[in-house]
Protein backbone atom coordinates (compact mmCIF):
# COMPACT_ATOMS: atom_id res chain seq x y z
CA UNK A 1 0.00 0.00 0.00
CA UNK A 2 1.15 3.69 -0.62
CA UNK A 3 1.44 6.47 1.84
CA UNK A 4 2.57 9.20 1.49
CA UNK A 5 6.05 10.24 3.18
CA UNK A 6 4.99 13.10 5.05
CA UNK A 7 7.95 15.24 7.47
CA UNK A 8 6.95 16.96 10.73
CA UNK A 9 6.31 20.26 9.03
CA UNK A 10 3.96 18.75 6.53
CA UNK A 11 6.44 19.03 3.24
CA UNK A 12 5.34 15.27 1.33
CA UNK A 13 8.49 13.66 0.15
CA UNK A 14 8.73 12.16 -3.37
CA UNK A 15 12.09 13.00 -5.14
CA UNK A 16 15.02 10.42 -4.73
CA UNK A 17 18.77 11.42 -5.83
CA UNK A 18 20.75 8.60 -5.99
CA UNK A 19 24.13 8.81 -6.17
CA UNK A 20 25.35 6.28 -7.91
CA UNK A 21 29.15 6.43 -6.88
CA UNK A 22 31.58 8.51 -5.39
CA UNK A 23 34.01 8.60 -7.81
CA UNK A 24 34.86 10.95 -10.45
CA UNK A 25 36.66 12.20 -13.38
CA UNK A 26 36.79 15.90 -12.61
CA UNK A 27 38.47 17.77 -10.16
CA UNK A 28 36.07 20.93 -9.89
CA UNK A 29 37.33 23.58 -7.71
CA UNK A 30 34.13 23.86 -6.05
CA UNK A 31 33.45 20.95 -5.39
CA UNK A 32 36.72 18.78 -4.20
CA UNK A 33 39.84 18.20 -3.68
CA UNK A 34 42.50 18.82 -6.44
CA UNK A 35 43.93 15.23 -5.81
CA UNK A 36 40.73 14.23 -5.28
CA UNK A 37 39.38 12.66 -2.33
CA UNK A 38 39.96 8.75 -0.99
CA UNK A 39 36.98 6.41 -2.81
CA UNK A 40 35.23 4.34 -1.05
CA UNK A 41 36.08 0.28 -1.45
CA UNK A 42 33.89 -1.38 -4.10
CA UNK A 43 32.32 -3.24 -1.56
CA UNK A 44 31.16 0.24 0.30
CA UNK A 45 29.42 1.02 -2.67
CA UNK A 46 26.07 0.06 -2.83
CA UNK A 47 24.95 -2.73 -5.50
CA UNK A 48 22.42 -2.22 -8.51
CA UNK A 49 20.22 -4.95 -6.74
CA UNK A 50 20.37 -2.89 -2.94
CA UNK A 51 20.22 0.28 -5.14
CA UNK A 52 17.15 -0.53 -7.11
CA UNK A 53 15.41 -2.05 -3.74
CA UNK A 54 15.91 1.02 -1.84
CA UNK A 55 14.28 3.33 -4.65
CA UNK A 56 11.18 0.35 -5.09
CA UNK A 57 10.60 1.09 -1.59
CA UNK A 58 10.46 4.51 -1.75
CA UNK A 59 8.15 4.21 -5.25
CA UNK A 60 5.78 1.52 -3.81
CA UNK A 61 5.50 2.19 -0.22
CA UNK A 62 5.76 6.22 -0.60
CA UNK A 63 4.72 6.74 -3.79
CA UNK A 64 7.58 8.79 -4.86
CA UNK A 65 7.42 9.86 -8.73
CA UNK A 66 10.99 10.99 -9.12
CA UNK A 67 14.73 9.98 -9.45
CA UNK A 68 17.71 11.57 -10.53
CA UNK A 69 20.67 9.87 -10.84
CA UNK A 70 23.87 11.55 -9.91
CA UNK A 71 27.78 11.27 -8.36
CA UNK A 72 30.53 11.96 -8.04
CA UNK A 73 29.89 11.14 -11.69
CA UNK A 74 27.29 8.85 -12.78
CA UNK A 75 28.98 8.01 -15.90
CA UNK A 76 32.14 6.38 -14.57
CA UNK A 77 29.72 3.88 -13.00
CA UNK A 78 30.17 0.69 -15.00
CA UNK A 79 27.16 -0.36 -16.79
CA UNK A 80 25.19 2.18 -15.84
CA UNK A 81 22.43 1.55 -18.30
CA UNK A 82 21.68 -1.67 -16.88
CA UNK A 83 20.77 0.63 -13.69
CA UNK A 84 18.98 2.76 -15.80
CA UNK A 85 16.69 0.09 -17.27
CA UNK A 86 15.89 -1.37 -13.63
CA UNK A 87 14.73 1.97 -12.67
CA UNK A 88 12.84 2.88 -15.83
CA UNK A 89 11.12 -0.12 -14.81
CA UNK A 90 9.57 1.57 -11.40
CA UNK A 91 7.84 4.31 -14.14
CA UNK A 92 8.86 7.43 -12.18
CA UNK A 93 10.01 10.50 -13.88
CA UNK A 94 13.89 9.23 -14.44
CA UNK A 95 16.98 11.40 -14.86
CA UNK A 96 20.59 12.30 -14.79
CA UNK A 97 22.64 15.22 -13.13
CA UNK A 98 26.42 14.88 -15.32
CA UNK A 99 29.65 16.56 -16.13
CA UNK A 100 28.73 15.43 -19.63
CA UNK A 101 32.52 14.27 -20.83
CA UNK A 102 31.25 10.53 -21.90
CA UNK A 103 27.77 11.72 -22.97
CA UNK A 104 28.84 11.27 -26.72
CA UNK A 105 29.26 7.76 -26.50
CA UNK A 106 26.66 7.04 -23.61
CA UNK A 107 23.44 9.10 -24.52
CA UNK A 108 22.10 7.00 -27.16
CA UNK A 109 22.35 3.50 -24.45
CA UNK A 110 21.20 5.56 -21.51
CA UNK A 111 18.35 6.91 -23.74
CA UNK A 112 17.80 3.57 -24.87
CA UNK A 113 17.41 2.44 -20.74
CA UNK A 114 14.67 4.66 -20.35
CA UNK A 115 16.28 8.18 -19.06
CA UNK A 116 14.62 10.77 -19.91
CA UNK A 117 16.31 14.19 -18.90
CA UNK A 118 19.56 15.14 -18.74
CA UNK A 119 21.13 18.12 -17.10
CA UNK A 120 24.69 19.10 -17.95
CA UNK A 121 27.07 20.49 -15.14
CA UNK A 122 28.90 23.38 -17.20
CA UNK A 123 30.76 26.35 -15.42
CA UNK A 124 32.65 27.64 -18.50
CA UNK A 125 32.71 28.11 -22.03
CA UNK A 126 35.98 29.10 -22.24
CA UNK A 127 38.90 26.43 -22.79
CA UNK A 128 41.48 28.02 -20.57
CA UNK A 129 38.65 28.91 -17.51
CA UNK A 130 36.95 25.24 -18.04
CA UNK A 131 40.76 23.87 -17.71
CA UNK A 132 41.35 25.63 -14.61
CA UNK A 133 38.06 25.18 -13.22
CA UNK A 134 37.79 21.52 -13.54
CA UNK A 135 41.81 20.55 -13.89
CA UNK A 136 40.53 18.73 -16.77
CA UNK A 137 41.15 19.99 -20.98
CA UNK A 138 37.74 18.68 -21.52
CA UNK A 139 35.32 21.34 -22.87
CA UNK A 140 35.18 20.51 -26.47
CA UNK A 141 33.86 16.84 -25.16
CA UNK A 142 31.56 17.93 -22.80
CA UNK A 143 29.59 20.21 -25.69
CA UNK A 144 29.85 17.23 -27.89
CA UNK A 145 27.94 15.53 -25.15
CA UNK A 146 25.63 18.39 -24.73
CA UNK A 147 24.73 17.78 -28.81
CA UNK A 148 24.69 13.89 -28.47
CA UNK A 149 22.14 13.86 -25.62
CA UNK A 150 19.94 16.42 -27.58
CA UNK A 151 20.13 14.42 -30.59
CA UNK A 152 19.56 10.63 -28.38
CA UNK A 153 16.35 12.49 -27.59
CA UNK A 154 17.07 13.37 -24.05
CA UNK A 155 14.39 16.00 -23.21
CA UNK A 156 14.63 18.14 -22.01
CA UNK A 157 18.64 19.04 -21.73
CA UNK A 158 19.70 21.39 -19.14
CA UNK A 159 23.12 22.92 -18.94
CA UNK A 160 23.95 23.75 -14.62
CA UNK A 161 25.86 26.44 -14.43
CA UNK A 162 27.41 27.58 -10.98
CA UNK A 163 28.73 31.29 -10.96
CA UNK A 164 31.44 32.47 -8.47
CA UNK A 165 31.99 35.96 -7.99
CA UNK A 166 35.58 36.91 -9.96
CA UNK A 167 35.31 33.35 -11.72
CA UNK A 168 32.86 32.84 -14.36
CA UNK A 169 30.31 35.67 -13.40
CA UNK A 170 31.29 37.67 -16.64
CA UNK A 171 29.95 34.72 -18.54
CA UNK A 172 26.13 35.07 -17.28
CA UNK A 173 25.33 36.33 -21.13
CA UNK A 174 27.71 34.38 -22.88
CA UNK A 175 25.84 31.46 -21.35
CA UNK A 176 21.96 33.07 -21.82
CA UNK A 177 23.38 32.57 -25.82
CA UNK A 178 24.41 29.78 -25.71
CA UNK A 179 20.91 28.42 -24.12
CA UNK A 180 19.28 30.36 -26.38
CA UNK A 181 21.58 29.26 -29.57
CA UNK A 182 21.53 25.33 -28.88
CA UNK A 183 18.07 25.12 -27.38
CA UNK A 184 18.66 23.98 -23.99
CA UNK A 185 17.68 25.57 -20.81
CA UNK A 186 20.43 27.07 -18.42
CA UNK A 187 19.97 27.01 -15.24
CA UNK A 188 21.95 29.10 -13.02
CA UNK A 189 22.93 27.74 -9.14
CA UNK A 190 24.23 30.11 -6.53
CA UNK A 191 27.48 28.57 -5.49
CA UNK A 192 26.81 27.06 -2.05
CA UNK A 193 28.79 26.17 0.82
CA UNK A 194 29.37 22.88 0.24
CA UNK A 195 33.05 22.91 -1.49
CA UNK A 196 35.66 20.09 -0.04
CA UNK A 197 38.10 23.16 0.33
CA UNK A 198 35.95 25.08 2.21
CA UNK A 199 37.05 28.14 -0.13
CA UNK A 200 32.88 29.80 0.26
CA UNK A 201 33.03 32.82 1.57
CA UNK A 202 29.09 34.84 1.33
CA UNK A 203 31.06 37.41 -0.96
CA UNK A 204 31.80 34.38 -3.73
CA UNK A 205 27.74 33.80 -4.08
CA UNK A 206 26.70 35.37 -7.42
CA UNK A 207 22.37 36.38 -6.51
CA UNK A 208 20.20 35.07 -8.54
CA UNK A 209 18.74 38.83 -8.74
CA UNK A 210 21.72 40.07 -10.46
CA UNK A 211 21.61 36.56 -12.70
CA UNK A 212 18.40 37.75 -13.77
CA UNK A 213 19.08 41.78 -13.80
CA UNK A 214 22.28 40.80 -15.92
CA UNK A 215 20.42 38.95 -18.68
CA UNK A 216 17.66 41.13 -18.68
CA UNK A 217 19.56 43.82 -19.64
CA UNK A 218 20.83 42.00 -22.76
CA UNK A 219 17.97 39.78 -23.54
CA UNK A 220 14.57 40.59 -22.20
CA UNK A 221 12.85 38.24 -19.59
CA UNK A 222 9.40 37.78 -18.61
CA UNK A 223 8.90 35.18 -15.05
CA UNK A 224 7.17 31.91 -15.38
CA UNK A 225 4.58 30.78 -13.35
CA UNK A 226 6.44 28.23 -10.39
CA UNK A 227 5.84 24.75 -10.32
CA UNK A 228 4.89 22.88 -7.87
CA UNK A 229 8.62 21.90 -6.05
CA UNK A 230 11.20 22.34 -8.88
CA UNK A 231 13.46 24.48 -6.96
CA UNK A 232 14.38 26.67 -10.44
CA UNK A 233 12.52 29.92 -10.64
CA UNK A 234 11.79 29.87 -14.27
CA UNK A 235 11.65 33.22 -16.59
CA UNK A 236 11.15 32.79 -20.75
CA UNK A 237 13.05 35.11 -23.08
CA UNK A 238 10.47 37.55 -24.61
CA UNK A 239 11.00 36.96 -28.01
CA UNK A 240 10.31 33.66 -27.66
CA UNK A 241 13.57 31.80 -27.58
CA UNK A 242 13.29 29.53 -24.80
CA UNK A 243 13.76 29.70 -20.77
CA UNK A 244 16.34 30.15 -18.33
CA UNK A 245 16.04 29.58 -14.61
CA UNK A 246 18.12 30.52 -11.32
CA UNK A 247 17.99 28.09 -8.36
CA UNK A 248 18.67 30.88 -5.40
CA UNK A 249 19.67 28.47 -2.57
CA UNK A 250 21.42 31.13 -0.67
CA UNK A 251 19.55 34.17 -1.30
CA UNK A 252 16.02 32.88 -1.75
CA UNK A 253 15.96 29.49 -0.42
CA UNK A 254 13.05 27.43 -1.12
CA UNK A 255 13.35 24.90 2.13
CA UNK A 256 9.75 24.99 2.76
CA UNK A 257 9.12 23.37 -0.92
CA UNK A 258 11.34 20.66 -0.83
CA UNK A 259 10.14 17.15 -1.12
CA UNK A 260 13.63 16.02 -2.02
CA UNK A 261 15.66 13.14 -0.44
CA UNK A 262 19.27 11.62 -1.49
CA UNK A 263 20.86 8.13 -1.34
CA UNK A 264 24.60 8.36 -0.99
CA UNK A 265 26.81 6.11 -2.99
CA UNK A 266 27.55 3.85 0.25
CA UNK A 267 23.75 4.04 1.19
CA UNK A 268 23.85 6.23 3.86
CA UNK A 269 19.95 8.76 3.54
CA UNK A 270 19.78 12.16 3.93
CA UNK A 271 17.16 13.82 4.36
CA UNK A 272 18.90 17.18 3.41
CA UNK A 273 21.83 18.41 1.13
CA UNK A 274 22.92 19.91 3.99
CA UNK A 275 21.79 17.49 6.57
CA UNK A 276 23.70 16.74 9.82
CA UNK A 277 22.54 13.34 10.68
CA UNK A 278 21.86 10.64 7.94
CA UNK A 279 20.37 6.86 8.65
CA UNK A 280 22.72 3.75 6.77
CA UNK A 281 20.69 1.61 4.74
CA UNK A 282 23.30 -0.09 3.83
CA UNK A 283 23.40 -1.66 7.43
CA UNK A 284 19.87 -2.47 7.24
CA UNK A 285 20.19 -3.93 3.38
CA UNK A 286 22.93 -5.80 4.22
CA UNK A 287 21.89 -7.67 7.88
CA UNK A 288 18.99 -9.10 6.23
CA UNK A 289 16.71 -6.18 6.54
CA UNK A 290 13.17 -6.59 5.56
CA UNK A 291 11.31 -3.95 2.88
CA UNK A 292 9.19 -3.52 6.16
CA UNK A 293 12.76 -2.36 7.84
CA UNK A 294 13.37 -0.15 5.08
CA UNK A 295 10.49 1.89 4.94
CA UNK A 296 10.39 2.05 8.61
CA UNK A 297 14.12 3.33 8.44
CA UNK A 298 13.38 6.14 5.76
CA UNK A 299 10.06 7.05 7.51
CA UNK A 300 11.86 7.92 10.79
CA UNK A 301 14.60 9.66 9.15
CA UNK A 302 12.26 12.04 7.03
CA UNK A 303 10.45 12.57 10.40
CA UNK A 304 13.36 14.31 11.71
CA UNK A 305 13.82 16.49 8.54
CA UNK A 306 14.54 20.31 9.53
CA UNK A 307 12.60 23.52 8.82
CA UNK A 308 15.77 24.33 6.53
CA UNK A 309 19.04 24.89 6.08
CA UNK A 310 20.25 28.42 7.46
CA UNK A 311 22.99 29.23 5.41
CA UNK A 312 24.33 32.82 6.36
CA UNK A 313 22.54 32.61 9.62
CA UNK A 314 25.01 31.98 13.08
CA UNK A 315 23.12 28.25 13.77
CA UNK A 316 24.55 26.89 9.86
CA UNK A 317 26.83 23.81 10.29
CA UNK A 318 28.43 23.06 6.88
CA UNK A 319 28.05 19.04 6.45
CA UNK A 320 31.39 17.27 6.65
CA UNK A 321 30.54 15.99 3.33
CA UNK A 322 31.38 17.65 0.48
CA UNK A 323 28.74 18.04 -2.85
CA UNK A 324 30.53 15.07 -4.68
CA UNK A 325 30.39 12.62 -1.44
CA UNK A 326 26.52 14.04 -1.62
CA UNK A 327 25.44 13.95 -5.10
CA UNK A 328 23.84 17.29 -6.57
N1 LIG B 1 29.33 15.00 -11.48
C1 LIG B 1 28.01 15.40 -11.80
C2 LIG B 1 27.97 16.83 -12.26
O1 LIG B 1 28.95 17.55 -12.08
O2 LIG B 1 26.94 17.21 -12.80
C3 LIG B 1 27.00 15.17 -10.70
C4 LIG B 1 27.43 15.48 -9.29
S1 LIG B 1 27.73 17.18 -8.98
C5 LIG B 1 28.17 17.15 -7.28
C6 LIG B 1 26.06 17.80 -9.02
C7 LIG B 1 25.90 19.28 -9.15
O3 LIG B 1 26.38 19.91 -7.99
C8 LIG B 1 26.64 19.91 -10.32
O4 LIG B 1 25.72 20.63 -11.12
C9 LIG B 1 27.61 20.86 -9.66
O5 LIG B 1 27.82 22.02 -10.42
C10 LIG B 1 26.89 21.17 -8.36
N2 LIG B 1 27.77 21.66 -7.30
C11 LIG B 1 28.91 21.09 -6.85
N3 LIG B 1 29.45 21.83 -5.86
C12 LIG B 1 28.62 22.89 -5.69
C13 LIG B 1 28.62 24.02 -4.82
N4 LIG B 1 29.59 24.20 -3.90
N5 LIG B 1 27.61 24.92 -4.92
C14 LIG B 1 26.63 24.75 -5.84
N6 LIG B 1 26.55 23.70 -6.67
C15 LIG B 1 27.55 22.79 -6.61
FE1 LIG C 1 32.92 15.85 -10.34
FE2 LIG C 1 30.49 16.88 -10.60
FE3 LIG C 1 32.01 17.49 -8.48
FE4 LIG C 1 32.72 18.40 -10.85
S1 LIG C 1 30.81 18.92 -9.75
S2 LIG C 1 34.10 17.43 -9.34
S3 LIG C 1 32.09 16.80 -12.18
S4 LIG C 1 31.18 15.52 -8.93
Amino acid sequence: MTTALVDNYDRVVRDLRISVTDRCNFRCTYCMPAEGMDWLARSEILSFEEIERVARVCVERFGFTSIRLTGGEPTVRADLAVLVERLAALGTDLSMTTNGATLALLAPDLRRAGLQRINVSLDSLRRDRFLALTKRDRLAEVLEGIDAALAAGLAPVKVNCVLMRGVNDDEIVDFASFGRDRGVGIRFIEYMPLDAQGAWRPGSVVSAEEIIATIDSVFELAPVERRGHQPAERFRYRDGRGEVGVIASVTRPFCGDCDRVRLTAEGAFRNCLFAARETDLRAVLRSGGTDDDLEEAIRSDVAGKWAGHAIGQVTFVKPPRSMSQIGG
